[in-house]
């Protein structure tokens, strides 16, 4: 076993993207680290299985990176002459492109989705409708920048007469609902995205 095996994380080196001074380089370096250790965990499947609150800080590991990337290479004094390594450059570059966070436009915030579960049990179970195509709704997405806010003032008042009616719907009929899902940073055409493909 070698010790790029041994220690993964150390096998990725992002690109050269610090300048001169050395506090950018400092922030440069944890900017790699950071990016190196992300693409590993997408890489072997680990962000899709981490807990909601691990997942969370993931997302937001990942905006700052983004955030960092971006304002080291705006700066016309700090961008290196030429990567150390144009692949590991065009991998970091790769990468970044092919996240949601970075492809959309809009506001960021949370996308998440409810379940719908039987209070007794804790087991999922749809709403049916009672309209004459019987439909079933079994889980509710949705697109919040401040997800507390809309969980415990919203979806969870019984009273609330703005968008989401279908959750007030579902407690009116005796269910609860449970958050089964939740990225970040997320924009509102992430959100339709993951709709359209249930
Ligand atoms: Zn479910």
């Amino acid at each position: 076993m070698t010790a790029a095996e041994r220690y993964p994380a150390a096998a990725v080196q992002a690109p050269e993207l610090s300048p001169a001074a050395g506090e950018d380089r400092t922030v440069g370096r944890v900017v790699e680290l950071a990016s190196g250790l992300l693409m590993l965990l997408d890489e072997h499947g680990i962000t899709r299985r981490l807990p909601l609150d691990a997942r969370a800080q993931a997302g937001r590991l990942r905006h700052a990176v983004k955030l960092a990337v971006q304002t080291i290479t705006a700066a016309p004094s700090s961008r290196p002459p030429a990567p150390a390594s144009p692949d590991r450059a065009g991998e970091l570059r790769a990468w970044i492109a092919a996240q949601p966070w970075a492809t959309d436009s809009g506001p960021v915030g949370w996308v998440y989705l409810l379940c719908f579960r039987d209070p007794a049990t804790g087991q999922h179970r749809p709403l049916r409708g009672n309209g004459a195509g019987g439909q079933f709704a079994g889980h509710y997405w949705g697109w919040a920048d401040d997800l507390v806010r809309r969980i415990e003032r919203e979806h969870r008042n019984s009273n609330w007469k703005g968008p989401g009616r279908l959750v007030q719907v579902a407690l009116r009929a005796g269910l609860t609902f449970e958050l089964a899902w939740l990225e970040y940073p997320a924009t509102r055409g992430r959100e339709r995205r993951m709709k359209s493909k249930i």
